[in-house]
């Protein structure tokens, strides 16, 4: 089957007592037994619940996975995964990371003996001087955020077998329909599924892929036994919007790049990051590796000033100014005050996140009207 097809069908069939096209939200903490351990493969709803094994089994499907495990939210799918290693274990990530988790490695995981190194992947080669014997795992966020860096999976794969390491890919920024590493060889891929998979701002979850047998035999233990698992729901919420996940990524692609052409173009605009530009030093491999460039978009003001980026943030009308993305609505965000504030001041600027620099969301609306909103709101800035 192809991605729009499974995105409307996989996991899914009609409920079995009435035929309800859509799989019932199972409310419910407890099941019924026949006999003591006589159960349909269902005893209690933190380990498992109809509605969110239809969603699980789905997202297996879009990411070419043997296995989906849901999470209350993405911090809850990365918790789980770090929580396969040990003290001792050290973890090298990209440097331009979502802001928590950077947050949750440094200030929580750091403290039960983790160790992260935190490297720009943008020229993987550089990665293999970096591998100890400490190392068990790389984690790769490509396009990084929000400096939208790609990083070469396969490349990174191809190391992290070379050495016995398990490589994790955030892949929240591309979503399956743009880019599928499991099929590069990744051995897990995680997903904030609040952002393009549930697509309508209405709910937080977090999402775990993966082929991989003992690794996911350890995830789902880690899930059940840490309980970081979603209702019924917001399963349903997120199964819904997967449904048109296809449709929605193909408007946010031709929309981001009207935009970030639009951006590229203009007077105020200092520097534009989106990896569909011939001149994005990656552009070739995120040619290789995504299926279209994807709705997100940086970029900084000549007058690189946090009053200039604040002004022109403060009067955008069709975008909003507010942390998240890939809903349907278009989303504005200042990393340095925002996503990013977490960060050492040093460090954020070390990664390209100046003190003008805004982040867009570019959502699913008419373009004329988000090229007219930026226009407006760029003379003021
Ligand atoms: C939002 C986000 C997360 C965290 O997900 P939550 O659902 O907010 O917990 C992780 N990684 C990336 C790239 C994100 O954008």
């Amino acid at each position: 089957m192809k991605f729009g097809t499974k995105a409307i069908h996989a996991g899914q069939q009609p409920d079995p007592t009435t035929g309800a096209i859509m799989t019932p939200i199972y409310q419910t903490s407890t099941y019924v037994q026949a006999a003591p351990g006589q159960h349909k493969g269902y005893a209690y709803a933190r380990g498992k619940n109809p509605t969110r094994v239809a969603l699980e089994d789905c997202l297996a499907a879009l990411e070419n996975a043997k296995y989906g495990i849901c999470f209350s939210s993405g911090m809850g799918a990365a918790d789980a995964i770090i929580k396969l290693l040990n003290p001792g274990d050290e973890v090298i990530a990209t440097d331009d990371l979502y802001g928590g988790s950077y947050r949750m490695f440094t200030k929580v995981f750091a403290k039960y003996g983790i160790q992260f190194k935190f490297v720009d992947m943008h020229d993987v080669d550089g990665l293999k001087a970096l591998i100890s014997s400490q190392t068990k795992m790389i984690w790769v966020e490509t396009p990084t955020n929000p400096m939208m860096k790609i990083i070469d999976i396969e490349a990174m794969v191809n190391i992290a077998k070379e050495y016995n390491l398990i490589s994790v890919i955030d892949n929240t920024f591309a979503s399956p329909y743009l880019q599928n590493p499991i099929d590069l060889g990744a051995d897990i891929v995680m997903h904030s599924a609040t952002k393009y998979l549930g697509g309508h701002s209405d709910v937080v979850m977090g999402a775990i892929c993966t082929s991989h047998d003992a690794l996911y035999e350890q995830l789902a233990f880690i899930a059940n036994s840490c309980g970081a698992t979603p209702g019924p729901q917001d399963s349903f919420l997120v199964m819904r919007g997967l449904k048109t996940l296809h449709v929605r990524m193909d408007r946010h692609c031709s929309n981001g790049k009207a935009v970030a052409h639009f951006l590229k173009n203009h007077p105020k605009v200092g520097k534009v990051y989106w990896p569909g530009f011939e001149e994005h030093p990656n552009h070739l491999v995120a040619k290789k590796q995504m299926k279209d460039f994807g709705g997100m978009i940086s970029f900084s003001l000549k007058n690189d000033s946090f009053e200039s980026a604040s002004a022109l943030a403060s009067s955008m009308k069709v975008f909003s100014l507010a942390e998240s993305l890939g809903g349907v609505e278009s989303l504005i965000g200042h990393p340095a005050s925002m996503t990013h504030a977490s960060i050492p001041k040093e460090e954020r600027i070390k990664t390209g996140i100046t003190d003008s620099l805004l982040r867009l969301s570019v959502g699913i609306e008419d373009e004329e009207d988000l090229i007219q909103d930026l226009a407006q709101a760029l003379d003021k800035a």
